[in-house]
């Protein structure tokens, strides 16, 4: 059971986010809105935490699949390093209380002026992903006289079996160095006087279901640290990414957090090196929802619709992977099922959450997308100008509010007519 499933529960009939009811919530910041539970944030962290406990580990949460500060800063209180892809969302752990001193740097693009503010701010490494970004921090950290601590992300070519677009660690994908070529790399990198090697890391995808690709990750990443110790290259630690998949739908049950730690912690036994691991998904996904109110009910020739306030560009995921949410209605009543196309206002045949859906449905009602609390309000968007949503974050009979629903003046607020 996740934690998401302990955290949103029906009370007589009506779907509660711990003890707040989610018509409340509704009724005090409106729809869309994305509510989130700090109890479901805090187990899933413990629970992570609590698997690699044999082992000497840093968590260090990917910023990218939800940069609210209050969930960084809820992570940042339970210990939490952070795995940034930007200067963004460096400046977004800074704020939110994070330690500079747990942040990895990921990304294929790293800007001059992102590395040297990283290097300003003190990050623990920098994931290198090519053999030019390494000469780049190389020269940015020697004009600030520092070192940079480094570590080659190297793709070991493993499939992920997981939707092509979140598959990362194929030779084909853009991410990190080619295996192959790691050790010359790694070469370069102790001739080069501005960095100093920290470790190694990979990511190989996300959504992962299996344990089998991150077992064979951690093999072939363990056969490049044999290799690099008998070059006398030795790592203070090894970074094995995110990826971890959750629950979407009912018949697809990803591997557990136990199982998940116990292939690792095996193929680890014995060494040294610190654990480092970069969960996003697995985090938060369970511990959010998407509240969202039916406008319309249409009855069509071939299908029903209804058209619900919330839409593709506040959660992307259905219309951008075919991704499945499951959509639950806040009321629960016995009336009889039917099938229903949930279906966004936005202009876009696209826009949908939610396919062919059983559900006894009345104008008014409202709905709650699950599992919707990763990569669901960080790749939002204004399209349509559309408002993004509010955000809520719940704590026991507490509602608070963690984002303001944007205002509409601020959307165009940067925008210049020219005389
Ligand atoms: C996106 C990303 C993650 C997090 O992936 P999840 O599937 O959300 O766990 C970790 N590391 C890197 C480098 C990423 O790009």
């Amino acid at each position: 059971m996740s934690a998401g499933d302990t955290a949103f529960t029906y009370r007589h009939n009506t779907l509660f986010a711990e003890d707040v009811a989610l018509h409340d919530i509704a009724r005090q910041h409106g729809t869309p809105c994305y509510v989130y539970s700090k109890t479901a944030l805090t187990s899933a962290y413990r629970g992570f935490a609590a698997a690699f406990a044999p082992h000497a580990h840093l968590i260090c949460y990917a910023v990218k699949a939800n940069p609210n500060l209050a969930i960084l800063n809820l992570f940042a209180k339970l210990g939490s390093g952070f795995d940034i892809v930007s200067g963004g969302e460096m400046a977004r752990v800074i704020a939110a209380g994070g330690d500079p001193g747990k942040i990895v740097f990921s990304g294929v693009g790293k800007t001059e002026t992102e590395i040297r503010d990283a290097l300003n701010a003190g990050i623990l490494c920098f994931n290198v992903e090519s053999p030019s970004e390494l000469e780049r921090i190389n020269r940015i950290a020697g004009e600030l006289n520092k070192v940079a601590p480094v570590s080659l992300r190297v793709n070991p070519d493993v499939d992920a079996k997981t939707h092509p677009y979140i598959a990362t660690g194929l030779k084909e994908n853009k991410f990190g160095v080619a295996y192959g070529d790691a050790l010359a790399l790694y070469r370069r990198a102790r001739d080069l006087k501005n960095l100093k090697i920290d470790g190694i890391d990979c990511h190989i995808g996300s959504q992962l279901t299996e344990v089998a690709p991150f077992s064979a990750a951690v093999e072939r990443v363990l056969a490049l640290v044999h290799a690099l110790n008998s070059d006398g290259i030795e790592l203070a630690h090894i970074d094995l990414g995110g990826g971890l998949g959750i629950q979407y739908e009912p018949e697809e049950a990803p591997c557990s957090i136990e199982e998940y730690a116990a292939a690792i912690l095996k193929g680890v036994a014995g060494r040294k090196e610190t654990l480092m691991f970069e969960p996003g998904r697995y985090l938060v996904g369970d511990a959010g929802v998407l509240l969202t109110r039916v406008e319309y009910l249409k009855r069509g020739e071939d299908r029903n619709f209804a058209i619900v306030d919330a839409a593709m560009n506040d959660l992307m995921r259905p219309a951008l992977y075919q991704a499945w949410h499951d959509i639950v209605p806040v009321d629960s009543r016995p009336n009889a099922l039917e099938a229903w196309e949930i279906v966004g206002p936005v202009c876009e045949s696209g826009d949908f959450l939610g396919r062919g859906r059983k559900l006894a449905l009345k104008e008014g009602d409202l709905l709650a997308i699950r599992s919707a609390g990763a990569y669901g309000m960080s790749m939002s968007s204004n399209y349509n100008t559309r408002a993004r949503a509010a955000e809520v974050m719940v704590d026991g009979a507490n509602a608070h509010l963690i984002r303001k629903r944007e205002t509409l003046s601020a959307l165009y607020a940067n925008e210049i007519v020219p005389k």
